[in-house]
């Protein structure tokens, strides 16, 4: 018999009251099978690497539990698409227990498809083959990215099928999270009118994601700001790489200001602003500029949970919120306009910035330029006289002439030699983003043949997306017509 790896679990979030979660171990499954195992993050996590791959299989299927463990589901509500639904909570997901990373940061290790929980509702726990290496690429492709995110530790097979619209093999995804925590948390205790619980959960989500505010003279409006401020900042860097989250329900919003839930998401190939991937999002509530928007919504829906916490007054309190809620918006505007600012190479400020960076746009969108291959090229033009490439990017080359001279006349303003500013812009315009069609592709070989090579190769040129990789070269490109996904499933 082999030697349990032992993890040093500190469960902090099973210490809390029975409100707050279920009991609950993970449904052995008939034959589980590694398919990936994320060593460097086990390492990060100050993990046994060895005894976890050796036994990767029984460990990131749940059949095995590792002591120390106490697996729970938490309880939370959430807006699903404007609707509140009272109680939700891990219908699907079994957190395992925490660790203290290797930078002395609390993280959850979690398995989601590990069978059914008492928050379960109708579905049956499990999770299938395609959206687990989904969520494993993109997932690994926002931390390369540099975007806060949730990770991915492990995948497994489970040799059992799942029934959707068709049969479909099963799978189990290995998440770890700063905390599973989401707006939605916070709404399961306001729905019930549980004020002690609500102060209990923002105490311990202060201790955990901001003790800097602990002492602040009303912490609980603070709790509210940093959580604004985080979102703010998240929603803009989804911004500037194309990323379109595609359920942005308050269940899915984390108070860490990690992304989370990589469902029906997806990038964006052609620039525009109104593009809608998810098949459930028949509206558009959650296309891609709707989505700070929508941040501010979700953030409203966390304010009016915090109202009896933050002051006695109710008029007070809505008052002080409201301002936060207020502020996101412009505090969302600055950190996009900065970032814009650095995708086209600028180093200092000016006022026509605004109008300069609107003015590409409009003409990316009304000439179906890709959006991540038009900013690379652009970097490369920073450096180089040569407009073909940047050009062949729109639909009519000549189009974007005009806006290239007022770039250049702006960039005679700014204090950055060529090549310094070249530089800076391949570090914030991507050369690889997981493209809809290359993930597709890969999950189809992994489904149909149990061929895995797609998804290692996706993973490998995702791990570097700001490099040059000439050997991926065909990875840069846009999808062909014939290629493009023009939706995706939950
Ligand atoms: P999502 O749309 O992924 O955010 O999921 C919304 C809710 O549905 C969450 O409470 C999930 O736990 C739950 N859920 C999703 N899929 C399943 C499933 N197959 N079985 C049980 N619960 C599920
Ligand atoms: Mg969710
Ligand atoms: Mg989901």
């Amino acid at each position: 018999a082999h030697q349990a790896p032992s993890i040093p679990f500190d469960n902090s979030y099973a210490r809390l009251p029975p409100q707050f979660l279920a009991d609950q171990a993970p449904t052995p499954v008939a034959a589980p099978r590694l398919i990936k195992f994320n060593e460097a993050l086990a390492r990060e996590l100050g993990l046994d690497v060895d005894a976890l791959e050796r036994n990767g299989a029984a460990i990131f299927s749940g059949n095995e539990l590792l002591p120390g463990s106490q697996p729970i589901a938490m309880a939370y509500a959430g807006h699903q698409f404007g609707n509140f639904v009272p109680q939700l909570g891990d219908g699907r997901a079994i957190l395992l227990g925490e660790v203290k990373d290797r930078n002395g940061r609390r993280r959850d290790i979690q398995l989601k498809g590990s069978g059914p929980t008492p928050f379960s509702r109708r579905g049956d726990g499990r999770a299938a083959l395609g959206p687990v290496l989904r969520e494993y690429v993109v997932s690994e492709a926002m931390h390369a990215l540099g975007i806060p995110t949730t990770r991915a530790l492990a995948a497994v097979t489970t040799g059992e099928p799942v029934y959707r619209e068709e049969v479909l093999p099963g799978a189990i995804f290995t998440r770890v999270a700063a905390s599973h925590i989401r707006v939605g948390t916070f709404q399961f205790f306001a729905a019930r009118g549980d004020t002690d619980s609500l102060r209990t959960l923002a105490d311990h989500v202060i201790a955990r994601h901001y003790p800097e505010i602990r002492d602040r003279t009303n912490p609980y409006l603070a709790l509210l700001e940093a959580v604004a401020e985080r979102q703010a900042a998240l929603i803009a860097r989804w911004l500037h790489i194309g990323f379109i989250h595609g359920v942005m329900n308050t269940d899915n919003m984390t108070v860490s200001g990690e992304t989370i839930d990589f469902g029906p998401c997806a990038f964006m190939d052609a620039y525009d602003p109104a593009t809608v991937f998810s098949s459930i999002d028949r509206n558009g509530r959650y296309a891609y500029a709707n989505q700070p928007a929508i941040g501010q919504w979700n953030l409203a829906r966390l304010g009016e949970t915090l109202i009896p916490l933050i002051d006695p007054s109710v008029d007070t309190a809505i008052d002080l919120a409201n301002t936060i809620i207020k502020a996101y918006g412009e505090r969302f505007q600055a950190y996009w306009l900065s970032g814009m600012r650095a995708k086209i190479g600028l180093a200092n400020e000016e006022d026509g910035d605004l109008d300069l960076i609107q003015s590409l746009l409009a003409t990316m969108q009304e000439q179906s330029a890709d959006f991540t291959l038009a900013f690379r090229r652009l970097a490369t033009l920073a450096a180089d006289e040569d407009v073909t490439d940047f050009a062949a990017t729109f639909q009519d080359p000549q189009s974007i002439a005009p806006w290239l001279q007022r770039w250049r006349e702006r960039l005679g303003r700014d204090p950055r030699t060529a090549a310094a500013r070249g530089q800076a812009m391949r570090k914030v315009n991507p050369a690889f983003i997981p493209r809809n069609h290359r993930i597709e592709q890969a999950i189809q070989a992994a489904v149909e043949d149990d061929d895995f090579s797609l998804f290692e190769a996706l993973l490998k040129v995702l791990a570097k997306p700001y490099e040059n990789q000439p050997a991926f070269a065909p990875y840069a490109e846009p999808p062909l017509p014939a290629e493009r996904v023009l939706q995706t499933f939950c």
